[in-house]
């Protein structure tokens, strides 16, 4: 068979631990016999963002933003024990929040369903997905730890020297404090990345907040989408039968477990952290758990949701077999690979990447699967766990 050509390289980002074991096993296994495959590759491993003062992770954001495409694996957070453990000048930040910072843009989550392994929530039959923007708010906030009695103030001075208060509170004894914020250029490029998306993905688009309390930050959220709905969304919305629908989010939270599934859920950055975890553990694994940042401008970069897999790994470094799920980060590159050929009119490549998503499907609801899955089958025939790369040479033999 001739391998199937690419015109344009995708942005190559590997990793850590477990997972750029698994990277390079994917590639080897499943992607390099068919695809010439073209890369510009970024080794954002902790060991060289150390060497590089973390311009590699830099670069490969630019390089994105330049290509349009990127697959990043899952790459170390560092904390103060792997600065110990990785001999490190600097506490680096994390490539993920780098990368968002560089592209801007939203953070798109959605589970891999399979026969055999049904969501805890039982009326659940199409996969939910997650938008959570992903800049600001409490993630950028300024807090304090206040001793009382004292004024809380909230206070704007703006380039003129003019200012602008506001009291807070009245304390009357100790207590606590957070100021928060966000752009509007920021919503609104959540705003546009949410609608883009459903509309790629031709699917309903729900938004929730909390804007009943916060009258301001939040209807501010609520505003800032109805209107980019209404002057630049509603027309095609509506040609492709799609619907978009504002709520509050207790009341979101309420539908979306009643619900059959099938939409995108657009979430605040803290709302969309603790809900995409919540969604994923309900649909059987992070392992199960797909991942795309979005940035407006229309550039994708492609990941799993889950870490290096620590553990694992240290079980690998003593000579192990590990049973770790490649499904996410093989999804990595499945959408990175079919965003590729979509984008350059390869419909070889697309059609690669859709049969190679269908081989790893088939190959778990055909009952082999790696040990996180096993324990939560439900087939006919008992689970048959296999290790990584007995998992991936099925896949193989199935593709
Ligand atoms: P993790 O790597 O997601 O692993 C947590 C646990 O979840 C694992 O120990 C394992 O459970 C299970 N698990 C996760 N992925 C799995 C897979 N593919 N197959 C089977 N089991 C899987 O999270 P963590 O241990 O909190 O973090 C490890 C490192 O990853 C940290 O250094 C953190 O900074 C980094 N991290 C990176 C990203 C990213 O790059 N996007 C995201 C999160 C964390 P068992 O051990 O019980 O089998
Ligand atoms: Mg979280």
């Amino acid at each position: 068979m001739d391998k199937i050509q690419m015109t344009t390289p995708l942005v190559e980002m590997d990793g850590d631990e477990m997972t750029r074991i698994i990277w390079q096993q994917i590639k080897d296994t499943l992607i390099l016999p068919y695809v010439d495959l073209k890369t510009e590759y970024y080794d954002l491993s902790l060991p060289e963002r150390e060497k590089t003062g973390d311009q590699v992770t830099i670069d490969a954001a630019n390089a994105i933003d330049r290509y349009g495409v990127g697959v990043k694996c899952a790459t170390i957070t560092p904390n103060a024990q792997r600065v110990e453990e990785y001999k490190l000048s600097r506490m680096w930040k994390s490539p993920n929040g780098t990368i968002r910072a560089i592209l801007d843009g939203t953070v798109f989550r959605a589970p891999i369903m399979v026969k055999g392994i049904s969501p805890v929530v039982k009326n659940w039959k199409k996969p939910i997905t997650i938008a959570r923007h992903a800049y600001g708010d409490v993630y950028r906030a300024a807090e304090m730890r206040v001793e009382g009695p004292g004024t809380a103030k909230l206070v704007f001075v703006d380039e003129n020297g003019k200012t602008t208060e506001q009291t807070i509170f009245d304390f009357h004894s100790d207590g606590v404090l957070q100021g928060q914020y966000n752009l509007d250029s920021s919503i609104l490029s959540f705003a546009r990345s949410c609608f883009q998306y459903a509309l790629d993905t031709k699917q309903d688009l729900w938004f929730s907040t909390k804007d009943t309390i916060s009258k301001q930050y939040d209807h501010h959220f609520k505003d800032i989408f109805a209107e980019i709905y209404k002057n630049k969304y509603k027309e095609q919305f509506e040609k492709n039968g799609l619907t978009y629908f504002y709520t509050l989010i207790d009341d979101a939270v309420a539908r979306v477990i009643r619900s059959e599934g099938g939409y995108i859920w657009a979430c605040k950055n803290y709302d969309g952290d603790v809900m995409s975890d919540m969604v994923s553990t309900a649909f059987g694994s992070l392992a199960m758990m797909t991942s795309v940042l979005v940035s407006p401008d229309g550039k994708y970069e492609y990941e799993a949701a889950h870490g290096t897999v620590t553990r694992h790994y240290y079980r690998h470094l003593k000579g192990e077999q590990t049973s770790t799920n490649p499904m996410a980060t093989l999804f990595a590159w499945t959408g990175a690979l079919a965003k590729r050929g979509e984008l350059d009119g390869n419909g070889a490549l697309v059609e690669f990447a859709r049969r190679l998503e269908q081989a790893a499907i088939e190959t778990i609801e055909s009952g082999v699967m790696t040990g996180d899955l096993a324990g939560l089958w439900e087939g006919e025939t008992p689970a048959q766990k296999v290790t990584t790369q007995g998992f991936m040479d099925a896949v193989a033999s199935r593709l």
